[in-house]
């Protein structure tokens, strides 16, 4: 998702000091349970990373992960995807899904490094929003993992955790990222989306939470509020 100026220009508000304190334990409780959360994408680069991002999209890292080193021997640099064929690219990375959007993000993406940084990958939030096929979610997984600025990810796993846990109330991902930015330090921000990734891959997960296994349950206002088919139950008499 692309930002909005007034996303950009949104200043954090300060939060509430026992929302905080809340917050501090589930970063500390799930950072003692998944003391070796890291990125799950595999890369050498800042451009590696971008381009295994932008096949991540509604896709396993782990199939990610099995595609992207032929596709790297192949294209090698930001140069070789600039100058590739879209048809010729599109069946290297079909196994990912939405492989002919993802064909048109790369090369536009890839084209923009070229022609406007030379081929090397941006720091900065704004320059990386200018990238075809780069959002918020992408823009903040390269600054955290490729380049150690911090940055709030909001992918599937995060925004569903955040709302479970009580941390937003919001869908949009841009005012969920915020959210978690006012509740939790900066210098937690990058590794907070790890922790809630290897979360919600474990026990947190989609269709129904294993919350009798989970160390935040004690913190966690949705604990126990699913029924069999994954739906929150609803109070008696409503
Ligand atoms: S208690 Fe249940 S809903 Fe809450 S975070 Fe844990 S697994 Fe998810």
């Amino acid at each position: 998702m692309k930002t909005t100026n007034a996303a950009a220009q949104r200043k954090l508000k300060p939060a509430d000091p026992v929302e905080k304190a809340r917050a501090h334990k589930i970063y500390s409780l799930l950072a003692r349970e998944y003391p070796d959360a890291k990125a799950a994408l595999n890369f050498n680069t800042p451009f590696e990373l971008l381009v295994a991002t932008i096949l991540s999209a509604q896709c396993t890292d782990a199939r990610v992960n099995m595609v992207t080193p032929g596709l790297f021997r192949k294209y090698p640099s930001p140069e070789s995807f600039a100058s590739a064929v879209q048809a010729e690219l599109e069946p290297d990375i079909k196994s990912t899904g939405f492989y002919r959007q993802k064909a048109k993000s790369l090369l536009s993406c890839s084209r923009s490094l070229v022609e406007k940084f030379g081929g090397q990958v941006p720091k900065t939030m704004e320059e990386l929003l200018t990238l075809g096929g780069v959002g918020r979610k992408t823009a903040n997984v390269l600054l955290g993992n490729a380049f150690g600025i911090p940055g709030i990810a909001v992918d599937t796993h995060v925004g569903r955790l955040a709302q479970r846990l009580g941390l937003s109330k919001d869908e949009d991902p841009t005012k969920i990222e915020f959210a978690l930015m006012e509740l939790f330090p900066k210098d937690h921000w990058t590794q907070l989306c790890h922790l809630f990734m290897s979360h919600g891959r474990k026990v947190c997960v989609s269709r129904l939470p294993k919350c009798e296994v989970c160390c935040v349950s004690h913190l966690c206002p949705s604990a126990f509020k699913f029924s069999k088919s994954g739906d929150l139950k609803k109070k008696k008499g409503k």
